[in-house]
C-alpha cells in the first residue's frame, strides 16, 4: 500500500478551502490511486468552522482520505507536509494601504515559510493562492532557505484557464483545441495573457483574431475577470480558483502533456529578462516532478512592453517587502 501524501491547506475554512478540500480528498489533486492525509491550518477564530468542514469530509467516506488534522500552529500543520496550498491571506480591505497589506501578509507568510523550512518533508511543493500571491510566495521562500527555491510557486493557472475559455468562446472551438497559452508576470491586473504563442489547430491564435479584440477585449477581460465575478456573484471566485489549484499541483506532480505547456509563477532564473528571484508567471512544462520554463520563445514588441510592465510591478512589490524587512 502507498504511504499517504500529507497535504496542508491554509485558510481551510474559507471559500476556496471549501471548494478545494473535497476534491483533494477524492483523489483529484494527486491521482485516483494516491491516499492523502489532510492538515487544515486556520486562525483560532476559524478552527470551529474548519472542524465543521472536517465533519463533512468524514461524511463523504472518501476511500483515499487517511486522516484529517486541524490546527492553528504552522509548525504542526507543515510537519512532514509533502504539498502545501497556502490559501489563507489577509485580503485588502477598504482604505488599506499597500504597505499595510504587504506587512499583514508578511506576518502570515514569513512564519509559514519558516515552519515549512523546519518541518516539511524533503519533497515539499508549495503553491501560494492567497493574494498578493506572487509576493507572498517570495516572502515564504525567503523564510525557507533550506528548501530549494523551485519548490515555491504562485498560482496563475486560473488566469490561464480564463484565457483558454475566452479564446475558445471567441473562436467557437473546444478549449482542448488550444495549446501553448501563456500568462506572464504578476497575478494582478497587469498580468499579460499572450496569444502570440498560443496555437489553435496548429495556427497562431493572434493571427485568428483582430488586434483590437486581443488588446481591448481579450486582455482586459482575462485580467479583470475576478472583479466581474464578484460583481455578478456577490462573492469572489472560489470553485474556479480551487479548480486551478488542483490543475497546478496535478500537473506539477504528474507532468504536462507532450506538445503543450501551462502557466505558473515560479522563481525566475533570469529567463526572458525577468530578474532572478522574482516569483513571476512563465510558460512552463513539468517534467519529472519539476517545473521548467519554456525557453527560446520570440517576444515581440507588443508582448515585451506588457511583460515588462507586470515585472516592474513585481519588482516594486519586492522592493516594498524588502524595505519592510520581510525578505
Ligand atoms: P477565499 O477562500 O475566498 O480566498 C483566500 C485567498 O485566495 C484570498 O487571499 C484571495 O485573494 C485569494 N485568491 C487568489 N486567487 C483568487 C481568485 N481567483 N479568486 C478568489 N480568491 C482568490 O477567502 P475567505 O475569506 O473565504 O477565506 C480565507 C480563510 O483564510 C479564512 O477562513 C481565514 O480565517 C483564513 N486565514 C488563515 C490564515 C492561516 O491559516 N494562518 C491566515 C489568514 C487567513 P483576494 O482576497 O485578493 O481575492
Amino acid at each position: 500500500a502507498k504511504t499517504p501524501v500529507k497535504v496542508t491547506v491554509t485558510g481551510a475554512a474559507g471559500q476556496i478551502g471549501y471548494a478545494l478540500l473535497f476534491r483533494i480528498a477524492s483523489g483529484q489533486l494527486l491521482g485516483s490511486d494516491v491516499p492523502v492525509k489532510l492538515s487544515l491550518l486556520e486562525i483560532p477564530q476559524a478552527i470551529k468552522a474548519a472542524e465543521g468542514t472536517a465533519m463533512e469530509l468524514d461524511d463523504c467516506a472518501f476511500p483515499l482520505l487517511r486522516g484529517i488534522e486541524i490546527t492553528d500552529d504552522p509548525n504542526v500543520a507543515f510537519d512532514g507536509a509533502n504539498v502545501a496550498l497556502l490559501v489563507g491571506a489577509r485580503p485588502r480591505t477598504k482604505g488599506m494601504e499597500r504597505r499595510d497589506l504587504l506587512e499583514a501578509n508578511g506576518g502570515i507568510f514569513g512564519p509559514q515559510g519558516r515552519a515549512i523550512n523546519e518541518h516539511a518533508a524533503d519533497d515539499i511543493r508549495v503553491l501560494v493562492v492567497g493574494n498578493p500571491a506572487n509576493t507572498n510566495a517570495l516572502i515564504a521562500r525567503s523564510a525557507a532557505p533550506d528548501v530549494p527555491a523551485e519548490r515555491f510557486t504562485a498560482m496563475t493557472r486560473l488566469d490561464h484557464n480564463r484565457a483558454l475559455s475566452q479564446l475558445a468562446q471567441k473562436l467557437d472551438v473546444p478549449v482542448s483545441d488550444i495549446k501553448k497559452m501563456t500568462i506572464w508576470g504578476n497575478h494582478s491586473a497587469t498580468q499579460y495573457p499572450d496569444l502570440y504563442h498560443a496555437e489553435v489547430g496548429g495556427k497562431i491564435a493572434a493571427e485568428l483574431v483582430d488586434e483590437a479584440w486581443l488588446r481591448d477585449t481579450f486582455i482586459p477581460t482575462v485580467a479583470k475577470r475576478g472583479a466581474a465575478i464578484i460583481e455578478a456573484r456577490g462573492a469572489s471566485s472560489a470553485a474556479s480558483a480551487a479548480n486551478a489549484a488542483i490543475d497546478h499541483v496535478y500537473d506539477w506532480v504528474n507532468g504536462t502533456p507532450e506538445g503543450d505547456w501551462t502557466s505558473a509563477a515560479v522563481v525566475s532564473d533570469g529567463s526572458y529578462g525577468v530578474p532572478e528571484g522574482l516569483v513571476s508567471s512563465f510558460p512552463v512544462v513539468s517534467r519529472n516532478g519539476r517545473w521548467e520554463i519554456v525557453q527560446g520563445l520570440e517576444i515581440n514588441e507588443f508582448s515585451r512592453e506588457r511583460i515588462d510592465a507586470s515585472v516592474r510591478e513585481l519588482e516594486e512589490e519586492r522592493d516594498a517587502v524588502r524595505a519592510l524587512g520581510l525578505i
